[in-house]
């Protein structure tokens, strides 16, 4: 899950990595013109308004701007709200009390796949494209590599010195910047991100550093342990994918897929297998969801809920083989999901099988729903869907 700048900057304010003083978010021109007018009067001489998208060259592209005066503010805001970057849409502002700039520089804690550690990039020349600077003066950008065995008590102050002097940082910021990365990498650890990067850091005039910007990934894999990334989760942020992350929140597993057939089943085997089975058919899935070993009819209602959000979905195949999960189970499942959710255009296609299968199909039989259609087995089932999502 990727953060917004102002949610990277509460990460790293919590964990210790010196930000800017704290600033507002706001949706709207006359919060952004009130933000304005509250950190003007605090004292602040300027305040900058940025645009919150989860995608970097935001200054390049319009949506980062100096103000000095409220009227200032209210024409950045009027531009900068609404604005196309990248093809994301500006629909969060935040407006911080600015600051002031001596030097820029580049630091980065990232996983470092193929090496399977993490990675630290340090560099002097900042608030530009590291990867551009890395092309044309990789001299100048210092990435040194740790293993994970040596960084199981954080990453040592030694080690911090040494990356910033190699990255030939002057002398009067080196133990403030060893300083904060040492932080940083701790609030990497600590947060599970895969990505905490900085751009710029900046040195202010009485030498102190900052982080001026941040840019931060948070490992997926981990969001059960941070109660599934909620906090980090507001309205008018796109997500990469909001299916995906109703999903996590839910605890259900789910993959987007590129077709139009939903897959929904239960075992990961089994989902892997109608899988197949779809593509036999000359069709592709969607995306695909497994309800799990034990899951309940309410479980199934909320899958199918989601599987059927998906605007791609043309036909859903529900492919259950009951073991655990009883058939009548999955049947009151349905059943529920359907009544639950009203119309919806497409159709279900059902093959199950396995514990209390016949009751089950008894039961969906009984409750005869349009939308339902039982199919006798996998591949009876999924050309039926296939057929159906307009692709046979
Ligand atoms: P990005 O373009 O998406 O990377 O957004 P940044 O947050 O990095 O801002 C881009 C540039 O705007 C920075 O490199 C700075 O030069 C400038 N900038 C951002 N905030 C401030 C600020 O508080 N004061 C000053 N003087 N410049 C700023
Ligand atoms: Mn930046």
């Amino acid at each position: 899950m990727d953060l917004v700048e102002f949610q990277g900057k509460q990460l790293f304010g919590r964990n210790g990595v010196p930000v800017p003083p704290e600033g507002s978010v706001c949706r709207t021109v006359d919060q952004i013109v009130a933000a304005a007018e509250q950190h003007l009067g605090d004292g602040h001489g300027a305040v900058v308004v940025k645009a919150q998208v989860k995608t970097g060259g935001r200054g390049k592209a319009g949506g980062v701007k100096l103000a000095s005066s409220v009227d200032e503010a209210r024409e950045h805001a009027e531009s900068i709200l609404g604005l196309d970057i990248k093809g994301h849409t500006v629909n969060i502002v935040y407006v911080e009390p600015a600051s002031d700039i001596a030097e820029e520089y580049y630091l980065s804690v990232m996983h470092d796949r193929v090496d399977k550690g993490h990675l630290v990039i340090c560099s002097r020349e900042g608030g530009v494209d590291i990867e551009e600077v890395n092309r044309t003066n990789p001299d100048a950008v210092v990435k040194r590599k740790l293993t994970p065995h040596e960084t199981v008590d954080g990453l040592a102050t030694d080690t911090a010195r040494e990356i910033v002097a190699e990255a030939n940082l002057p002398e009067e910021v080196r133990d403030a910047t060893a300083d904060l990365l040492v932080k940083l990498f701790a609030a990497y650890k600590a947060e599970d991100a895969t990505l905490a990067e900085i751009n710029p850091l900046i040195r202010r005039p009485d030498d102190s550093v900052i982080a001026l910007d941040s840019k931060v990934s948070l490992d997926a894999s981990a969001a059960f342990r941070h109660d599934g990334y909620t906090e980090w989760q507001i309205e008018g942020l796109e997500a990469n994918s909001p299916l995906e992350a109703e999903a996590q929140a839910k605890g259900i597993q789910y993959v987007k897929l590129d077709g139009q057939v939903g897959v929904l089943g239960n075992g990961a085997g089994l989902v892997m297998a109608t899988l197949d089975v779809v593509a036999q058919s000359g069709g592709q899935a969607a995306n695909f969801l497994d309800v799990g070993g034990g899951a309940s009819a309410d479980a199934m209602a909320q899958s199918l809920d989601l599987v059927l959000k998906d605007p791609d979905v043309k036909s859903v195949f529900i492919n259950i083989f009951g073991g655990i999960t009883r058939g009548e189970e999955v049947a009151g499942g349905i059943i529920e999901a359907t009544k639950r959710l009203g119309d919806f255009p497409q159709k279900l296609v059902v093959r199950l099988d396995g514990t209390n299968a016949d009751e089950g199909r008894r039961m969906l039989e009984e409750a005869d729903l349009p939308s339902v259609i039982p199919a006798a087995t996998m591949q009876e089932a999924a050309a039926k869907a296939v057929e159906l999502a307009g692709q046979a």
